[in-house]
């Protein structure tokens, strides 16, 4: 495909090859005829001008001409991104900017295909949606209108994987799905197999919605009782750690299905009143009401530093300054925002959710000579996440001073405080393509890995190295071709003699470090995070089902929201292989 004619404007954004690359592919506007007319800086002031707009109506209609530049500097300088669908969608025709939405799924033959049109017009606009199926009737109960008998949540899940796989041929990016189901739901240990094949219901990630009962159950291994939702009539028990034992086989199998503790999704629920948080978006970092959407966004962290003569440190006037922006402009998005759904837009704006994060945190660490495996890592996660949480809160309370407090603030468990305009402000994005646009890790995962050899179709190969080593071995003089192939072959430089220690001991890579301090780590950030946090575990090939088992125990003590783990080589084609990716 031509990537446009104005190439040679734009050169001054400091993206990377790879990052343009992803920007031309699916985020530039296109004609007709596929050809792109859009350039990069063009994008960020298309977002940046369509975001700013949004203040006209509560500043009497004055300029938004400084508060365009202040988001387009933002954006441009790679310092905040807000997710891709409002790249993609702000200032054009569909104007659809969230990332995350979770449906409801009603126990009828006419709610659930309702359910399947709206997840599919989500995704076609490049959102991600959540369903509870915990309300459907178990597989095999009666149905009165026709006499037959209910084919279960599982087989309906089934339904909306082929509509999602249909619609993801026309959409502007591949759809994507949460299902959840109780843990007392009586169809419950179907649903923790209906994965076990890798190539079945591809479009959805799965967890098992664990309550505080249950986990009770498995400690004191007692019994628990499944509840058929539609009679909510008790129709059987089973032994919670036998239920327990199969979620972790599970998730040591292929990684799923993940786990989610509905109880404190539910304690942190702002508005109870509404009914009970039963879902989360398909990455797990979003809890919502059902027709409720959420627009995230996420600073770079590797921006926010400043060299003093100690070295790195943060510079946390930057950062401050940053997450006001940030704040202010993740408002503008539910304005101007165009949703799917009457209902959606509704519910959206009765609690004005919205969820800023951060990105490249990991490169963040090895620029300020910290381990990300060490309790010194750990430390510096609640520093950053408890300023930008107390900062994010501030910011939406002055928004609410100016424009008014979300419509449900009174009726909300936050209404003794002070106003806020969202009625949540913190959540920790994926940033999967995001962190690509920006240059720098994902989220707070550790970094994957340091070098990755590209083979490219003319057959010569490629080395990518990570910047910050690559600087840092060039500085000492360590720096060879030979040296970045065998750590690519090894995966990881913590066996490699020639670098010394103390560079070995900070570039750690995700095998590197310890389950323990993923959970660590996950815990550290979701501590200041009023939605949750997007983390996957790593385990190493060999890991057993106890260290599966031990690493979910860890995580409902230091009080994480859920669990996402994944054991090296547990898919048959996994994106990322250790140094290797064709
Ligand atoms: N998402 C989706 N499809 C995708 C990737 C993401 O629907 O292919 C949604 C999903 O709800 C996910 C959220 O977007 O939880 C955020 O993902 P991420 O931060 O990776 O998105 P980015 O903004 O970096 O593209």
């Amino acid at each position: 495909q031509s990537p446009g004619s104005k190439k040679e404007e734009r050169s001054e954004m400091p993206v990377s090859k790879n990052a343009e690359t992803v920007l031309e592919r699916r985020y530039l506007i296109r004609d007709e005829s596929g050809k792109v007319t859009e350039t990069v800086e063009g994008l960020f002031h298309r977002v940046a001008g369509s975001i700013a707009g949004a203040d006209k109506p509560y500043t009497g209609g004055a300029s938004t001409e400084a508060l365009e530049k202040e988001f387009y500097e933002a954006m441009t300088n790679l310092e905040f991104l807000p997710n891709s669908p409002t790249l993609m969608n702000a200032g054009r025709p569909l104007g659809q900017l969230s990332a995350c939405f979770v449906l409801p799924v009603a126990d009828s033959m006419e709610d659930i295909f309702e359910a399947v049109k709206q997840a599919a017009l989500i995704h076609k606009s490049g959102g991600g949606t959540g369903f509870s199926f915990s309300r459907l009737r178990p597989c095999g109960s009666a149905v009165k209108s026709t006499g037959g008998v209910a084919s279960g949540p599982i087989s309906f899940m089934r339904v909306f994987n082929m509509a999602t796989e249909a619609v993801k041929q026309g959409g502007t990016r591949r759809g994507a799905n949460m299902g959840i189901l109780r843990v007392d739901h009586p169809d419950i240990l179907e649903f923790i197999d209906c994965k076990k094949n890798n190539a079945d219901i591809t479009n959805f990630n799965i967890s098992v919605g664990i309550t505080e009962e249950f986990m009770a159950a498995v400690i004191a291994d007692g019994e628990y009782d499944l509840v058929d939702p539609s009679t909510k009539k008790v129709v059987g028990s089973l032994g919670a750690k036998m239920v327990y034992d199969k979620i972790v086989e599970g998730a040591w199998r292929n990684g799923e299905p993940g786990i989610i503790f509905l109880d404190r999704l539910n304690r942190d629920n702002v508005v109870p009143g509404q009914g009970p948080i039963e879902s989360t978006n398909p990455c797990g970092e979003q809890p919502l009401l059902p027709y409720e959407s959420c627009n995230l966004g996420s600073i770079n962290l590797v921006k926010m530093l400043k060299q003093s003569k100690n070295g790195c440190e943060v510079d946390w006037e930057k950062l401050e300054k940053t997450v006001r922006t940030a704040v202010h402009f993740l408002d503008n998005v539910i304005d101007v925002n165009k949703y799917p759904l009457d209902k959606i837009d509704e519910t959206t704006k009765a609690t004005r959710k919205i969820g800023l994060g951060v990105m490249g945190f990991a490169d963040m660490l090895l620029l300020r000579g910290i381990s990300y495996n060490s309790d010194e890592g750990v430390a510096a996660a609640r520093e950053i996440m408890s300023f930008i949480n107390r900062v994010g809160h501030e910011a939406s309370e002055e928004l609410a001073q100016q424009r008014g407090a979300f419509p449900l603030f009174e009726e909300s468990i936050l209404k003794d405080g002070a106003a806020r305009r969202n009625s949540t402000v913190t959540t920790i994005a994926p940033t999967g393509t995001l962190s690509i646009i920006a240059g720098c890790s994902s989220g707070v995962e550790p970094v994957f890995a340091y070098v990755f050899i590209r083979n490219v179709m003319d057959g010569t190969e490629l080395i990518e190295v990570n910047p910050v080593l690559k600087q840092l071995l060039e500085e000492r003089g360590l720096y060879s071709d030979e040296l970045m192939r065998r750590i690519s072959k090894e995966g990881t430089i913590a066996h490699i003699e020639e670098i010394p220690e103390d560079i070995r001991r900070v570039f750690v890579c995700a095998h590197d470090v310890t389950p323990e301090y993923h959970v660590k780590m996950q815990a550290a950030f979701q501590e200041y995070t009023d939605n949750a946090v997007s983390k996957t575990v790593n385990f190493g090939h060999t890991a057993t089902l106890e260290d599966v088992s031990q690493v979910y125990m860890l995580a409902y003590r230091l009080g994480c929201k859920g669990v996402t783990i994944y054991r090296d080589g547990s898919r048959d084609s996994q994106v990322l292989n250790i140094g290797k990716v064709n």
